[in-house]
């Protein structure tokens, strides 16, 4: 472990830190140094991000910019730090997590003035650590970089991938295996498992300083409100509800939904063993560590749920003296969660089906897609691309045709969509070009990260990661010349599981 007595070498120019979470009581986080890495290269550096963030891209070229996203270098003003945290996992409640392998160098304004974390995640142990080694592995890492940005590109909250270093380390797992640096940037690192961490020890002084945090940090408007803390469940309820609505729009399984990996500002964090499905089935898990399928793609706003309620339970403390009084408006409130969600869900579905205007029947038309999907096996992806071609009754739907092959359901739930297409104001074009803006052509499939990450760690070949980047930057888009980019796996390449490499 590294701590602050070690002399680390200080870069003067590269970022303006403020150091806000480092501000708060020393519970709240061990200082920590990155603990230094053998022979940094730096793979990737996000140039719109460094752009969008208002940071010199100069400053960051070559041993620079490996020296300070390996952690070899710290940034002058930086504050290191591994913050504290609990969680459930599966389920089950750990008193402590922490950040075991990630330092927070420190925070960001941009020219909006809105607040950044600047993370390294694996570099290196720190009193969180318990039996890890600090460090993650190269495919990991490129997996969270490609899935970030890839998340972001599709509009759908999430932290972002400045870096990616490779430390010239190292690191054993089943196999051994080159390890990585990844720069993560989000609105903030403040997890459920923060709150549930003070919690547990009863540090109600603690939660309250949290609460106060978050809502300065994420959610300034709530101050206003006349029971703000109440007022901040609710926005938190509200933007985790859209978030995970987001996720099932197109197809994105997290994986491993414990309450450690829930960001209070409603972002896509820690991506671990984390995929988008290619042929629908709602009970759909990859993740080689979910065995009941408790994290299975259907069961997302459910435990969504779950999670937020362990959050309502930590800030209870905070509602009001009179606990009679603060549980039942607290309750309705995590019961308010599964309406939010449902009506974020059915919003999202009918844009995907190009509808703007609401019918009682939609669920219904929705649901009935959805177990058509399920019983062709069909790609969840390619079939709600191919609809956006078929709003013209005229038009050529030959694959999904073939999808479907001779299922008369089919042919009766096409008619019936057209019919409900018929209530709407717009015109065919119009809803078809909406629904191409909603309905992806290409996602990052499973076998596509996994034929990438192949080619760095035996060739050290980045090509098909660059091609990856290239082309999930606009999933909108038509991409003629990457079009084999959005077929579903062949048989042969298919991927079952997904591993989280710690
Ligand atoms: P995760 O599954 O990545 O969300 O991590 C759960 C907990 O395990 C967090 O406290 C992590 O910091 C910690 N952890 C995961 N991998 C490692 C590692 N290689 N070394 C130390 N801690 C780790
Ligand atoms: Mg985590």
């Amino acid at each position: 472990m590294s701590t602050l007595s070690q002399s680390p070498s200080f870069d003067k120019s590269s970022f303006t830190f403020e150091n806000s979470y480092a501000c708060l009581p020393e519970r709240f986080f061990q200082r920590t140094l990155p603990v230094p890495v053998k022979t940094p290269n730096l793979i990737y550096l996000n140039r719109g991000l460094v752009e969008e963030l208002g940071l010199n891209p100069d400053l960051f070229h070559g041993e620079n910019g490996a020296a300070i996203f390996s952690g070899n270098l710290i940034p002058s003003g930086a504050d290191p730090i591994a913050l504290a945290y609990g969680g459930h996992q599966f389920g089950h409640f750990v008193p402590q997590l922490g950040d075991g392998r990630a330092v927070l160098l420190g925070e960001i304004l941009d020219a909006n003035g809105k607040r950044w974390d600047i993370q390294l995640k694996g570099s290196g142990q720190t009193t969180f650590s318990r039996s890890g080694d600090g460090r993650a592995a190269l495919g990991p890492v490129m997996r969270e970089y490609i899935l970030s940005e890839a998340m972001h590109a599709l509009g759908i909250p999430t932290n972002r991938s400045l870096a990616l270093v490779t430390t010239g380390e190292d690191v054993f797992r089943e196999n051994i295996l080159p390890g990585a640096i990844l720069t993560r940037v989000a609105s903030s690192h403040v997890r459920v498992g923060t709150f549930e961490f003070f919690a547990a020890r009863k540090d109600i002084e603690a939660i309250k300083l949290l609460a106060d945090y978050a809502i300065n940090r994420l959610y300034p408007k709530v101050k206003c409100a006349e029971n703000p803390y109440l007022t901040f469940i609710e926005c938190v309820i509200d933007a985790q509800a859209s978030l995970i609505a987001g996720w099932m729009h197109v197809g994105f399984i997290h994986g491993v939904m414990n309450t450690d990996n829930m960001a209070i500002s409603g972002e896509t964090i820690d991506y671990g063993p984390c995929a988008f499905m290619d042929a629908y089935d709602p009970m759909t898990v990859y993740s080689s560590i979910d065995h009941s399928g408790r994290y299975a793609y259907a069961n997302q706003g459910k435990i969504g749920q779950w999670n937020l309620a362990s959050l309502v339970e930590c800030l209870l403390p905070l509602l009001g003296k009179d606990e009679k009084k603060t549980v039942s408006p607290a309750k309705e409130i995590i019961e308010e969660f599964s309406n939010k969600f449902s009506a974020y869900w059915l919003r999202g579905m009918r844009g995907k089906l190009g509808l703007v205007t609401a019918c009682k029947e939609d669920t219904f038309i929705v649901q009935q897609l959805l177990d058509l999907m399920q019983k062709h096996g069909a790609d969840y992806t390619i079939v709600f691309r191919q609809l956006c071609d078929a709003v013209n009754r005229k038009s050529n739907i030959g694959k999904l045709t073939k999808i479907f092959s001779g299922d008369r359901l089919w042919v009766d739930w096409l008619a019936r969509w057209h019919q409900r297409l018929e209530q709407e104001t717009r015109a065919p074009e119009e809803i078809a070009e909406s629904m191409r803006c909603i309905n992806p052509i290409f996602i990052p499939r499973n076998h596509l990260i996994e034929q990438a990450i192949n080619s760095a760690v035996e060739k050290n070949d980045f090509s098909p990661m660059d091609t990856l980047q290239e082309l999930l930057a606009t999933p909108y888009s038509d991409q003629p010349s990457y079009s084999e980019y959005a077929n579903s796996p062949k048989p042969e390449e298919r991927i079952y599981q997904t591993f989280c490499g710690t």
